[in-house]
């Protein structure tokens, strides 16, 4: 793989003409997003966006989000629009939601992981957006961390994992969601959540009575199970910490972190700093699902910063938003639960 002297560049007019600049030229750019930070490359240009999957060590079947800055965009990315597709892009675009539709022949196969449809995505994010015009084309961009890690919600996380695989990355603060995007697809009038985010399933029945949520949501699939989106079968939001999800009552986890909690190097992440006491170091990642969001992957990265061992995270409420919080985090636990 190339190795670049990785350049962090502002969100200044000029900037971000350096950046699409090199978009245009075939190379990959760390760019903000509302959701978490990007890897962008052209996504018609396959050379490009191989070189998405090299930097992040992507396995080359799990397909890439493309990014579009005008709904104008869709027409030259996918064949068909359908009546629902569309009435959720007026609604939630610009935002945080993948809509997959079947792929026109401008998306190369590498862009959607050998797939006939594509996951299209308008970002709210004001400088997401004006990199895309700025560089004219729509951008393919997976999360900006190395395959399997926690996603990125600093541009300092994306120096982390990416400093000299990528030639630039474009600061633009710390990003508001917090996690990825709610992907769906649609068959027949009824919308399939593939992975949940901001936009939650009330949200989505609020457009189209008939949602659906995926069974990989929620569980964990078996390798023969037939997989709808590719990327509910990878390792996924990991720190290098064991990550444990620990459900119960403030004082039953409080007496449980006491019993098993000994050494400095066991961390527990709960809502407020409800748990905190002399045994046991508490971060807390919020009292909302929103918050909780915006917190969650910071959170785990400041774990592995802080050289934990064994994180305990306090579940969240799995209603509304809250699904997307507990979705990203029964993958960091690798779906282990502790019920106390
Ligand atoms: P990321 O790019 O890291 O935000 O992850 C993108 C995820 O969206 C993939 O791992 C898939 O699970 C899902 N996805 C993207 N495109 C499609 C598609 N065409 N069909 C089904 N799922 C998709
Ligand atoms: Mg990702």
């Amino acid at each position: 793989m190339q190795r670049y002297e990785t350049k962090m560049l502002s969100d200044c007019d000029e900037d971000i003409a350096y950046a699409a600049q090199l978009l245009k030229n075939g190379e990959v750019v760390g760019i903000p997003t509302e959701t978490v930070y990007g890897l962008a490359a052209d996504a018609e240009n396959e050379s490009a966006v191989k070189k998405i999957f090299e930097a992040k060590g992507r396995p080359s079947d799990n397909p890439l989000i493309v990014h579009i800055s005008d709904i104008s965009m869709l027409d030259r990315l996918v064949s068909v629009v359908s009546p629902v597709a569309l009435k959720c892009a007026e609604r939630f675009w610009p935002g945080p939601l993948t809509i997959v539709m079947p792929k026109s022949d401008n998306i190369p196969y590498v862009t959607s992981g050998g797939l006939d449809t594509v996951g299209v995505r308008f970002p709210s994010h004001k400088t997401a957006q004006k990199i895309i015009s700025a560089c004219g084309k729509a951008l393919a961009a997976p999360s900006a961390n190395l395959s399997g890690s926690p996603s990125p919600t600093l541009a300092k996380h994306v120096l982390d994992d990416m400093n000299g695989r990528i030639p630039a990355i474009v600061d633009g603060g710390s990003c508001t969601v917090g996690v990825e995007s709610t992907v769906i697809s649609i068959e027949n009038d009824v919308i399939r959540v593939l992975r949940p985010g901001m936009v939650s399933v009330d949200m989505l029945k609020d457009v189209c009575e008939n949602v659906i949520v995926d069974e990989g949501v929620l569980e964990q699939l078996d390798i023969t199970a037939k997989v709808r989106s590719p990327g509910m079968k990878y390792k996924h939001y990991s720190p290098k910490a064991q990550v444990y999800i620990i459900k119960g009552g403030t004082r039953d986890v409080v007496t449980y972190l006491e019993e098993h909690i000994h050494t400095q190097k066991d961390i527990a992440v709960d809502f407020c700093g409800e748990l905190a006491g002399d045994h046991v170091r508490v971060l807390p990642y919020g009292s909302t699902a929103k918050e909780q969001a915006q917190n969650l992957f910071a959170v785990l990265r400041n774990c592995d910063d802080i050289g934990a061992e064994r994180v305990f995270v306090r579940c969240p409420d799995k209603s509304g938003e809250g699904l997307a919080v507990y979705n990203r985090l029964l993958r960091a636990a690798a779906f282990r639960i502790i019920e106390v």
